[in-house]
């Protein structure tokens, strides 16, 4: 049977749990900035797997390590050394603050290990009492119990409480309520130096900078997520390099393994000595093929001048949807850094979304009203410019 858009579908349906919203296209083929769907209709992608494809669809580095890898040894368990992890973790280590990183499978993991690492710090510390975590409203750090109760979104917690203990939230660049919601039984302090899910909002480098001074102040962690916001995206390898303002411990995921699922635990000197053999560990986590595939991936985005097109091609589009927004009624604000880019509607995003697609273009949403396009940074400006020309007629339709 030839598969279809309908019969994967009909499949999915049937098997698949209910947890995403309807779906209509099967993606079956990719190729840099596009994707093929069952029934062979072709689609710009402006979302990119929700910030994974960072180097486009199929990238040749990343297919050649993870073919090679596959032939040679897959999985062995973190029972044993692994050349590709000590590689990539090196990679990190010499292109970012980090001294040290633990390696897992997905975001929400490395959020749970930087959660675990802050209340191992203060123990060792000596702080017997300080178990607790300041993170932001609009925030978005994941589905597990841990990562889920940091994510300042009550939509998220609803029919899964009680949460687990010892969170509070607190409006994103208000400083003075990050000071006062530190408690003595604080241990950290949370952030997204751009929130992605909650909206593309920009943390401002003076809020960073103070987040930085009142955590050194009450030696608290600072620990940034950058999940979404991190791998070149926006036109630095990682966020945090456009404020200046360096955190004791980062996550990240997504973006990092070219296509292959893996998640990142980066801490800076002040922490590398937290975890101690047999505090934490993960069967997948670092595996040959998946730190094979981000050993191509980092190296391609440093040596492919993809960060620099980053950087360029997002002034342009953010240029462009300013314009746009003079000439189309009912667009609020337009924001975003490099290609991480949020176009805030007076009305749901849903529809446009929708429309979009129809025409060939995939884009996404965050929260309600936000437009999300993460395009790959390979793309080419002509294709942005038709997303763009279409996306003008769609708003004025
Ligand atoms: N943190 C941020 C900023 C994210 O955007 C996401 C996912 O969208 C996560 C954490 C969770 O990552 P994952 O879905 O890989 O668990």
């Amino acid at each position: 049977m030839v598969s279809s858009n309908a019969s994967i579908k009909a499949l999915t349906e049937q098997y698949c749990l209910g947890t995403y919203p309807e779906r209509d296209i099967a993606l079956v083929r990719g190729r840099g900035a596009y994707v093929w769907d069952a029934d062979g209709k072709r689609y710009l992608d402006c979302l990119c797997g929700i910030g994974v494809n960072n180097l486009g669809h199929c990238h040749p580095a990343v297919v050649e390590a993870v073919q090679k890898q596959a032939e040679t040894l897959m999985h062995v368990s973190n029972v044993y050394l692994i050349e590709p992890q000590a590689q990539l973790a090196r990679l990190l280590c010499e292109n970012t603050f980090a001294t040290k990183v633990f390696f897992a499978n997905s975001g929400a993991e490395v959020i749970e290990g930087a959660l675990k690492l802050a209340r191992k710090y203060a123990r060792k510390k000596g702080y017997a009492h300080r178990f607790g975590f300041i993170s932001l409203l609009h925030s978005f750090h994941g589905r597990t119990y841990g990562a889920v109760t940091a994510t300042g979104q009550e939509k998220y917690h609803k029919d899964f409480e009680p949460m687990l203990p010892g969170f509070c939230y607190v409006p994103l660049n208000d400083l003075e309520a990050a000071r006062a919601a530190v408690k003595e039984d604080t241990c950290a302090i949370l952030v997204e130096p751009i929130q992605g899910e909650g909206g593309i909002r920009i943390a401002e480098d003076a809020y960073l900078q103070g987040l930085r001074e009142l955590c050194d102040k009450r030696d608290l962690l600072l620990i940034f997520d950058e999940v979404q916001c991190g791998n070149g995206r926006t036109g630095k390898l990682y966020a945090y390099m456009h404020s200046g303002v360096v955190p004791d411990v980062m996550v990240t995921a997504k973006g990092l393994g070219g296509g292959v699922p893996i998640g990142a635990l980066l801490v800076g000197p002040k922490c590398e000595a937290v975890f101690e053999p047999g505090n934490h560990a993960t069967t997948f986590g670092g595996n040959p093929l998946a730190t094979a595939a981000g050993v191509a991936a980092v190296r391609a985005l440093l040596e492919e001048g993809l960060i620099e097109r980053a950087e360029e091609l997002g002034k342009r589009m953010l240029e462009r949807l300013r314009a746009i927004q003079q000439q189309v009624k009912g667009v609020r604000e337009v924001r975003g850094r490099g290609l991480m880019i949020g176009v805030e509607l007076d009305r749901p995003a849903l529809p446009i979304i929708g429309e979009m697609m129809r025409r060939g273009f995939l884009i996404g949403r965050a929260g309600e009203n936000v437009l999300r396009f993460l395009p790959p940074l390979v793309i080419e400006w002509d294709d942005l410019d038709a997303l763009l020309h279409h996306l003008q007629e769609v708003l004025l339709s």
